[in-house]
């Protein structure tokens, strides 16, 4: 098997609970088998780490698996995804619908997999984990019982790592009825199209904040939801029985996604708008129209510290005009899901967005992803969104 032999001290990283080693980081490597494969991984001294994926040709040139002497193969990956599942299954017994795998904080680094009662949606990060694929597809069609497998292998991170961007149909058994079905997610239906759905196909990262703001409307009130998608923070709205809602995204085919699902539900249509969301946030300027609630949950603004100082003048920006839309006393629920936007930074955005509108924000809750998204305090990577909910006096 290919062994890694890492530089003096750089072992310190994955012994803290850390999965990535980066190619800077290697002395040499011996037995190589292939430029991306299982590998062995030892110490400066030589003593033995672990096992996890190389790719020779990626600045993270190794993933960990396992810490043990153990075979990276099919019984591995089923041990890595019921204990997954069992963690999802445990904290909400009530959902089908949910992240079965969270990469790294699932402990297999750069693999998603999202599961939709017994239709399932994977997306790798890596070369690497490409190699398992087969295997992944066994365990999920023999001991998960899965009828659809779609690959949504779009992210451009794969290029970083040699890997092609493809997307398309895995598996399918003669039971399954295709990759577009409606799902029930905490009593609200969704239509959903894996194959044309952004990113694995749908947004779960937000479901439990969808469902909290659920908990927070008035009867009557009238909600803005910007950077809608298929209009999840809208549907929880309007069964929590809100008036007037308002959802707008810059994507056609997710406005035509929100008439769909309301029309799922029962629910009447709510006004929607094919647009980008600053200019309709300043044409709203021009009408004395004002909120009790808004939603603001941009997409990331910044995929790298570079870009950090735009990025913050945006989410100042859109804070701000929101802040100035809402009624006194009403509700923003403000999102990052960028990971380089610290919580800090995201705080003092918040009281320099207050401050230009001339109102008070009173924070009365933090939250980050849906139970299904774990994080790793070890690997800060495995954290993005950031969701502040605010009382805006
Ligand atoms: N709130 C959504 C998820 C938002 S994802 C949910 O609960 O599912 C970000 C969305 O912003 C995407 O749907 C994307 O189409 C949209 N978007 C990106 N740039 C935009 C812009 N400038 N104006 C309006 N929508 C935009």
């Amino acid at each position: 098997m290919t062994k890694i032999i890492l530089r003096k001290n750089e072992e310190r990283r994955l012994l803290a609970g850390h999965q990535w080693v980066f190619s800077n980081e290697i002395e040499r490597i011996a037995d190589a088998e292939a430029d991306v494969c299982i590998a062995a991984v030892y110490d400066w001294r030589g003593n033995f780490l672990g096992r996890g994926l190389y790719n020779k040709h990626s600045l993270i040139a190794y993933r960990h698996l396992t810490s043990k002497d153990e075979d990276i193969d099919g019984r591995f990956i089923f041990k890595r995804l019921s204990t997954a599942n069992a963690l999802r299954r445990k904290l909400r017994p009530d959902r089908s619908v949910y992240r079965l795998c969270n990469g790294e904080a699932d402990l297999m680094p750069g693999l998603i997999i999202d599961k939709y009662d017994d239709k399932y949606s994977l997306q790798s990060f890596s070369a690497g984990m490409d190699l398992l694929a087969g295997e992944i597809c066994d365990v999920l069609i023999n001991q998960f019982k899965s009828s659809l497998i779609v690959e949504k292998n779009n992210n451009s991170m794969r290029t970083l790592d040699g890997a092609e961007l493809r997307e398309g149909i895995l598996y399918s058994s003669s039971e399954s009825n295709g990759a577009e079905f409606t799902a029930d997610i905490d009593g609200i239906k969704y239509s959903i199209d894996l194959m044309k759905g952004q990113k694995t196909g749908f947004y779960l990262d937000q479901c439990d904040n969808r469902k909290y703001l659920r908990s927070l409307i008035k009867e009557g009130d009238s909600v803005l939801d910007l950077f809608c998608n298929d209009g999840g923070f809208s549907l929880n709205a309007a069964a929590g029985g809100a008036g007037k809602i308002i959802a707008v995204d810059s994507s056609e085919a997710c406005i035509t996604n929100v008439k769909e699902n309301f029309g799922l539900n029962g629910y009447e249509l709510p006004q929607t708008h094919s647009a980008d969301c600053f200019d309709f946030i300043d044409r709203l300027f021009q009408s004395p129209e004002r909120f009790d609630v808004i939603v603001v949950d941009p997409p990331s603004f910044t995929k790298s510290r570079k870009s950090i100082p735009p990025a913050m003048k945006a989410y100042t920006e859109l804070n701000f005009k929101c802040m100035r839309l809402l009624r006194p006393g009403g509700l923003l629920l403000t999102f990052s899901c960028s990971h380089h936007i610290s919580e800090q930074a995201f705080e003092e955005m918040i009281s320099r967005a207050g401050a230009k509108a001339g109102r008070t924000p009173q924070l009365f809750l933090k939250n980050t992803c849906s139970f299904d998204h774990p994080v790793l305090p070890q690997m800060p990577e495995t954290s993005y969104l950031k969701g502040y909910f605010l009382k805006v006096i």
